[in-house]
């Protein structure tokens, strides 16, 4: 898709007023408040989203409603979670005489969702669970991991992000783009990209360009290990220092020494003067399950 096509309000002047159509809604930054108003990327996240008349939408943070009501026109249910309050009138208010939408004045940090998503999945007689974000940026990878350890029942999440934040989550295990947080999220998902999303796409324009990426839930997670906290302590400590070696990096683990982790990489047939960004999720599997034992 071309950048034009994909910012064709991107140029517009706002002179920091609110575009029109949102109401005298003033954005609040510590919220991480920027709407969206291209109509291109709108409906591009909206179609990409998996939303469909048998699904349960789950929408995070719909802010002044740009995703709510396409979103809403393709489920079968939407809930849509938004935090700050004096949004809750204004989106029931553009939502008004659609009845199959819900707007939830919460923190979706303390949502409980198998709760939400087993009640309306049975009410309602839905059979996908689908939930849409385009969430402020500093809590983009805590809502992204609460979503794929402890809910249950979510086929995907389509979710507006940083680019390098989104560049790192889809990245392949392995590859020198990879961090410590595109292993948790392979482990539970395969990820693509919906879009490419400029700043000017929003208002307030942000300082940084972002990505729309989907995360398709796995059936079955992408590797197998006797204990997958210990796998993710091993990606997370061959990260926080990765430039070391394996040996020294994994060695700084609370409990572990040299002699442990290199016999554990020697038994693992890892050359123990790789770096954590080499391995695939598989080797720090292996690695975790001769550490178990250890
Ligand atoms: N979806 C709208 C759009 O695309 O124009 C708004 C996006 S804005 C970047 C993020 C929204 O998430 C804001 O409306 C903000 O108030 C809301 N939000 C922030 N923290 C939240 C939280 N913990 N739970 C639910 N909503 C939150």
């Amino acid at each position: 898709m071309s950048s034009k096509k994909q910012s064709k309000n991107a140029n517009r002047k706002h002179h920091g007023k609110a575009p029109h159509g949102y109401g005298g809604i003033r954005p609040a930054k510590g919220l991480g408040q920027n709407f969206l108003i291209d109509e291109g990327v709108i409906e591009e996240i909206a179609e990409g989203s998996g939303a469909a008349e048998d699904a349960l939408v789950i929408e995070i943070g719909p802010g002044a409603g740009a995703l709510t009501i396409p979103l809403a026109e393709r489920s079968g249910y939407l809930a849509a979670i938004e935090i700050d309050e004096n949004l809750i009138e204004p989106l029931r208010v553009k939502t008004f005489g659609m009845d199959n939408v819900e707007i939830i004045h919460a923190d979706i940090l303390a949502v409980n969702l198998d709760e939400l998503i087993e009640s309306r999945l049975s009410e309602y007689g839905l059979k996908n669970v689908r939930v849409v974000g385009n969430l402020p940026y500093y809590i983009t990878t805590p809502i992204i991991m609460k979503l794929l350890e402890t809910a249950h029942g979510i086929d995907s999440i389509t979710v507006m992000m940083q680019k390098e934040v989104g560049d790192r989550i889809a990245a392949e295990p392995g590859t020198r783009a990879a961090g410590a947080i595109t292993y948790p999220v392979y482990y539970h998902a395969s990820v693509r990209k919906i879009a490419d999303v400029p700043r000017e796409c929003f208002y307030p324009a942000p300082k940084v360009d972002s990505v729309v990426l989907r995360l398709d839930i796995r059936e079955k997670p992408a590797a197998e290990t006797k204990n997958t906290d210990l796998m993710f302590k091993c990606v997370k400590a061959g990260f926080s220092q990765r430039r070391k070696t394996l040996l020294n990096s994994l060695s700084a683990m609370e409990g572990m020494d040299k002699e442990t982790i290199n016999s554990a990489l020697e038994r693992a047939g890892i050359d123990q003067s790789r770096r954590a960004e080499t391995l695939t999720l598989t080797e720090f599997a292996k690695i975790a399950d001769i550490l178990q034992e250890a």
